[in-house]
């Protein structure tokens, strides 16, 4: 079946949906999403987002760009961070206009709290940035968004999975979907395409990201001969809950939780005096692995050892209930622990991706070489850059609804002054052979080992800390994992609900992107922001101050580079 839209938007998390509501105020605009658009991972976001609105205590958006420029090892392109602490503010009142159900002081204006990386007058101490919904954040925007999207006339194809993208050079001419339901393959003409499909966290063993979250979108470009900017660097989130990796927001820090290793020492001290528990994310999971390997983890008392405990239990049952319910829920559901009473054992998680498609500020595909006539993305998918080497707390969600709402805008302009998508005689053909080649493998080989095997592989060799010969193995191993992907086979051969053959494909990017990542830290011969060598500590601007830019094929990884926007702020230490 083939349908015609003026912009075609894949995912409906905050960005895709932003970017909808954006686009549709003008253009025929549809969302394809492989969920149900409020399962989306944005859904899962806790802790909140930032914006200078200096609520509780003076700030500016100067020193939330500057905070995002230094969070990022700065590997951020600055005049990008510029644009998204100024418009953050925007952002957020725009939010609440629409709806969205903010926490409140006892003033009436939107309630903020304190995060990892945010400061006050250019790192002076923490100050209170982060907007927030209790610990429902992002299910709150979610909400929103949809709501007004509905309202708008967006036209919703729910568990339609996208698996191509028509491309004929430059331009982008529509996408390629298969539909849960029913097992068709329809065919999406559009003037614009925007991708938004989210994170990719599956790839490794612990992870705080939802099953979905598997790179479709950054993988099928990647296929497609498009260069992934800034691979390597992955974040892991210094709390997870053991062994599940289930995210206990950086908003009970935020609130005053305090990490203490097994001698109950506040650690945090020795490695970031000023921010403490409050330095960036890559900082405190290097200092929890830190003190692990120096033996003064927690062991014993559960079946897993090696780990930290998160001490919350001073700020009294009140706060507990009202600040951070769901978390206080799911550690009594999942750990029989009360937060309001004891301290929670909580170990790095594998969060969130700096890297992905490169894109311009308005959400343009733009490899550095050559800007795409069509072809958009935004949210995690994307790579802007804002984040660079490690990305600040609730910056993801100001990503979203920035760079989502800029896409959308830039996207209702370009359908206008565009020409219609060509017609592609044969726009199905591959997606039909592949999938169809799954059925004709009933006997072939099974996912699971080789999904093991990637998720083991990517979280000890490719994880908070790296070396050479660690990662080039790894490397090596996910390259046997490809080859091996090339006989596996669908046991379910029906057409409805064939939710197998999706898992497959999702395997299948998830494989890619690991080899983007392993192949991306293998190349940078030095320590930045999450990508953190024990080969190479230091961090060498002289050679390694640019984006890696990096093309898959079958043989391997070619790596390139695009030079880095340093235009206001010089590089200096990372000191907190
Ligand atoms: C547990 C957790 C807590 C977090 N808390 C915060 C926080 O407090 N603050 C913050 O700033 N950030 C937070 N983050 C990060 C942030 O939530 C995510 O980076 C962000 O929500 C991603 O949004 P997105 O719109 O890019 O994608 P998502 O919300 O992940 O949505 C992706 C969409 O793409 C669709 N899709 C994917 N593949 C396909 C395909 N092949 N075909 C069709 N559709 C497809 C999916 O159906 C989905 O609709 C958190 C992340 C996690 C995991």
């Amino acid at each position: 079946m083939v349908h015609e839209f003026d912009a075609v938007i894949v995912g409906a998390g905050g960005a895709g949906l932003y970017a909808a509501l954006e686009a549709s105020k003008t253009a025929k605009t549809a969302v394809l999403s492989k969920l149900y658009p409020q399962r989306s991972h944005t859904g899962a976001a806790q802790g909140g987002i930032g914006a200078a609105l200096g609520n509780v205590e003076e700030d500016s958006p100067e020193w939330h760009a500057f905070d995002t420029v230094k969070g990022g090892d700065y590997l951020v392109d600055q005049t990008a961070a510029k644009v998204l602490a100024e418009e953050a503010v925007r952002a957020v009142y725009d939010l609440e206009n629409r709806g969205l159900p903010f926490s409140r002081l006892e003033n009436g204006t939107i309630a903020q709290r304190r995060f990892g990386g945010h400061t006050h007058h250019f790192g002076e101490g923490p100050v209170h940035r982060s907007c927030y919904a209790a610990d429902r954040t992002g299910h709150m925007i979610l909400q929103t968004l949809y709501q007004q999207c509905v309202k708008n006339d967006v036209t919703f194809y729910d568990e339609f999975h996208v698996v191509d993208i028509l491309l004929e050079g430059t331009r982008a001419h529509g996408v390629v979907a298969f539909e849960l339901k029913t097992g068709e393959l329809h065919v999406f003409k559009a003037k614009a395409v925007l991708f938004a499909t989210g994170g990719f966290g599956r790839m490794f063993k612990i992870t705080s990201n939802a099953l979905a979250n598997t790179g479709d979108g950054p993988a099928l470009l990647a296929r497609a001969g498009i260069p992934m900017e800034d691979m390597e660097f992955y974040q892991f989130h210094p709390t997870g809950i053991l062994g599940m990796g289930i995210l206990i927001t950086e908003g009970v820090r935020g609130e005053g939780g305090i990490l203490k290793n097994r001698e109950g020492e506040r650690f945090m001290e020795r490695y970031a005096p000023t921010m403490l528990d409050l330095a960036p994310r890559d900082m405190v999971s290097r200092a929890i692995m830190t003190e692990v390997m120096a033996g003064k983890g927690m062991r014993g008392d559960r079946k897993i050892d090696d780990y930290v405990m998160l001490d919350a239990s001073h700020l009294g049952r009140e706060t507990v209930e009202k600040k951070i319910p769901d978390i206080a829920d799911f550690c009594r559901t999942y750990l029989d622990v009360d937060p309001a009473v004891d301290a929670m054992p909580v170990q790095p998680t594998a969060h969130y991706a700096m890297g992905g498609i490169p894109t311009d500020t308005h959400g343009r595909v733009d490899t550095g070489r050559a800007v795409y006539d069509g072809l958009y993305a935004a949210g995690e998918a994307a790579c802007v850059s804002v984040h660079g080497a490690n990305r600040l707390g609730t910056n993801s969600l100001v990503d979203l609804v920035v760079f989502g709402r800029r896409a959308g805008r830039h996207i209702a302009e370009y359908v206008r002054g565009a020409s219609a998508p060509r017609e592609f005689a044969n726009a199905t053909d591959a997606s039909r052979a592949k999938i169809g080649g799954l059925r004709e493998k009933k006997n072939g080989a099974h996912v699971g080992p080789i999904v093991q095997r990637m998720q083991e592989v990517m979280m000890t060799q490719v994880g908070v800390y790296r070396d050479q010969a660690e990662m080039d193995d790894a490397i090596k191993q996910i390259q046997e994992l490809r080859d091996e992907f090339k006989e596996v086979g669908a046991q379910d051969t029906g057409d409805g609900f064939n939710a197998e053959v999706l898992n497959i494909l999702e395997l299948e990017s998830l494989l890619d992107l690991s080899l983007l990542t392993a192949a991306g830290a293998a190349n940078r011969t030095e320590s930045r922001g999450a990508h953190s060598r024990r080969d190479f500590p230091d961090r060498d601007d002289d050679n390694w101050l640019k984006h890696t830019m990096a093309t898959i094929d079958d043989d391997g990884v070619v790596i390139d580079y695009k030079d880095v926007d340093l235009g206001i702020w010089e590089p200096k230490p990372r000191v907190y």
